[in-house]
């Protein structure tokens, strides 16, 4: 399987050629690329992969859309669209390691010191009050800087200069706690942001799990194949050698810098906030490079990240309680768990294998296996007619969540809920539901009587 972006979309023009549109009237970077797309999703319905050949202020033309399909994302991990989580998981289970290699088309340019220049990258501002242009198809590459611990997250960049950008590590995660281990001995952190990757590698980045998991691993076993690294040219970090461009860099310590307002996934537009910040040393790219842009809050956003969430958490939960149905991520902090209750208990069980499992999760409700998790109606049927407040909510207090949740006090500093909407004692010893005979189901055929 071919690891870069372009043999994909050759893949996604193949199967269906209205998938893949180039638009070749100039657009403005400000506003108008997330315009089309967010407008194409709300009265087009339709989602295709954008090629912006003429982007203003830029020679780069801008790729944006290509995760905002399920089919698209599944195509990119030789899955069936109903068998994502299963294939996930297996990558989960089974990671291959990446290969390092001597070079690739990331090589072909190569811009160093006073020729780095990230004012002539496309300078996309996607939402009102985004304080300025942001990238965010930004994967980063790092390495634990007292160890062999590597690991890769989106991180959003915004552009504040020729060789500088912000960068919001999310509190609590990985990089930013290899940044605080980096900046207790007063050093920078050695970073590299890849842009314009295969699917594959995307969804490989956003694997959630321990830090001791290796996400370069999980993106070889999406594509079936060791992911291939290059050396950058500027640091040891190693980088995707078939990617569409790298930003090579350091993550400054105890300097910060004001960064945001930026409309997010959650769906605000979040304050200004005192940010890390990155110093750039080196771009590399491909001769006739894309750059790539994710939709930020719209389905290319939305998708991508909620297929790795949900395989971390069916994983999490199933090492608690054997009989889990289905999990789904079906908005910002929460989650839906179907279970086959077994035991009493259980359902409590699954709540704290979740929030055990993911920083994010704020919200969990479980149901019995009798409700579709993927159907807003039956958990809130489930929630209306099995669930007593007072029993069979368990809150949480003082944990740590998202940094993006605009409800906490301070960033990120929460409660969690957790709501036990299944039948008591069972289901089966539940009222009964209604229901037709099953005999007269089976034998009613509409058209005799409907024609
Ligand atoms: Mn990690």
């Amino acid at each position: 399987m071919a690891q870069d972006l372009r043999s994909f979309l050759d893949l996604v023009k193949r199967n269906r050629a209205a998938d893949f549109q180039i638009v070749s009237k100039p657009v403005d970077a400000r506003y108008e690329i997330t315009g089309l797309v967010a407008k194409l999703e709300k009265e087009g319905r339709r989602r295709p992969v954008l090629l912006f050949e003429n982007v203003s202020g830029t020679t780069f033309p801008v790729l944006t859309n290509l995760h905002a399909s399920r089919g698209r994302l599944a195509t990119a991990i030789n899955a069936a669209p109903d068998k994502m989580l299963e294939t996930y998981l297996r990558a989960m289970d089974k990671p291959i390691p990446p290969r390092i290699v001597k070079t690739g088309p990331v090589k072909e340019v190569v811009r160093r010191g006073g020729d780095v220049d990230l004012l002539a990258l496309p300078q996309i501002v996607h939402h009102e009050r985004d304080a300025g242009p942001y990238v965010t198809a930004a994967i980063s590459f790092a390495k634990d800087p007292g160890g062999e611990t590597w690991n890769c997250a989106y991180n959003r960049l915004m552009i504040q200069g020729r060789d500088r950008t912000s960068i919001h590590l999310t509190l609590g995660k990985h990089l930013w706690e290899f940044h605080k281990l980096a900046e207790a001995r007063g050093e920078p952190l050695p970073v590299a942001f890849a842009i314009g990757v295969h699917p594959a590698i995307a969804l490989g980045a956003l694997a959630i799990g321990s830090i001791d998991e290796d996400e370069r691993a999980i993106m070889g076993a999406l594509l079936g194949e060791p992911l291939e690294l290059v050396k950058c040219e500027t640091s040891d970090v190693l980088v995707p050698a078939h990617a569409e461009l790298v930003l090579e860099g350091e993550i400054l310590p105890a300097a910060r810098t004001p960064e945001g307002p930026f409309g997010e996934f959650t769906g605000y537009s979040l304050g200004e906030r005192q940010r890390e910040i990155v110093r750039y040393t080196a771009i590399t790219h491909r001769r006739d490079a894309m750059f790539q842009d994710i939709t930020v809050a719209h389905l290319d956003h939305m998708l991508l990240s909620t297929i790795p969430m949900e395989a971390n958490l069916y994983r999490a939960v199933r090492a608690m309680i054997p009989s889990v149905k289905a999990v789904r991520v079906p908005s910002p902090f929460t989650c839906y768990v179907s279970i086959e209750q077994r035991l009493p208990g259980q359902a409590k069980n699954a709540m704290m294998a979740v929030f055990g499992a993911d920083l994010y999760m704020k919200r969990v409700v479980v149901v019995d296996h009798d409700v579709d998790v993927f159907d807003d109606r039956q958990v809130n049927w489930a929630l209306a007619t099995r669930c007593q407040p007072d029993r069979d909510i368990t809150i949480i207090t003082h944990a740590r969540g998202s940094d993006l949740d605009p409800s906490t006090r301070e960033d990120g500093y929460t409660a969690k809920w957790g709501v036990d909407a299944t039948a008591k004692p069972s289901v089966a010893a539940f009222t009964p539901r209604h229901r037709v005979p099953p005999d007269v189901w089976q034998r009613l055929r509409l058209e005799d009587y409907l024609g």
